[in-house]
C-alpha cells in the first residue's frame, strides 16, 4: 500500500515539475480561467475545438502540485476526444475524487488515481478539479472568445 502511496506521490511531482502541454498556444477557440481561492490556484484552458474534436488543449497558471498535476494528466486525456467524451471523463473523475462512486477508473485513467488522495480532503478536491472545470467551462462558452496571444 506504501509503494502505490509512493508511486502516486511520484506521479504527482513528476506532472507538477513538468507538466504536459503547458503554455499558451498559437491557435485556439476555447478559453477559460479557474480560480481556487481557498488554495490560490489559477489555471487557465485553451481548447482548439474543431467540429466537436477537441484537437489541442493547453493550460497555463500557477499553483500547488495537486492543481497542476491534474492539469497536465487532464490535457493528456482530453487532446483527442469528443465534447460529450470529455465531459464524460469530468464527470468520472469528479465521481472519483468526491467519493460518491468508488468505483474504479477504467485504465485509461490510471494516472488519476494518483489524485485519489485528496479524497480525505475536501478542500483539496478544489485544486484536483479546477482545471477540469475550467476545461469544462470553455467547452461551454460560444466560440466566440478567441484567445491568441
Ligand atoms: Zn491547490
Amino acid at each position: 500500500m506504501s509503494d502505490l502511496r509512493e508511486l502516486y506521490q511520484e506521479i504527482i511531482l513528476d506532472h507538477n515539475r513538468r507538466p504536459r502541454n503547458f503554455g499558451v498556444p498559437d491557435q485556439s477557440n476555447r478559453t477559460a480561467k479557474g480560480h481556487n481561492p481557498l488554495c490560490g490556484d489559477i489555471v487557465t484552458v485553451y481548447l482548439l475545438l474543431e467540429g466537436n474534436v477537441v484537437k489541442d488543449i493547453q493550460f497555463e497558471g500557477k499553483g500547488c502540485a495537486i492543481s497542476i498535476a491534474s492539469a497536465s494528466i487532464m490535457t493528456e486525456l482530453i487532446i483527442g476526444k469528443t465534447e460529450a467524451e470529455a465531459l464524460e471523463l469530468f464527470q468520472s473523475f469528479h465521481d472519483f475524487v468526491t467519493g460518491d462512486d468508488v468505483a474504479e477508473l477504467a485504465d485509461e485513467l490510471e494516472e488519476l488515481k494518483a489524485l485519489s488522495g485528496v479524497r480525505d480532503y475536501p478542500m483539496r478536491v478544489k485544486c484536483a478539479t479546477l482545471a477540469w472545470h475550467s476545461m469544462a467551462a470553455a467547452l461551454d462558452g460560444d466560440g466566440e472568445n478567441v484567445a491568441t496571444e
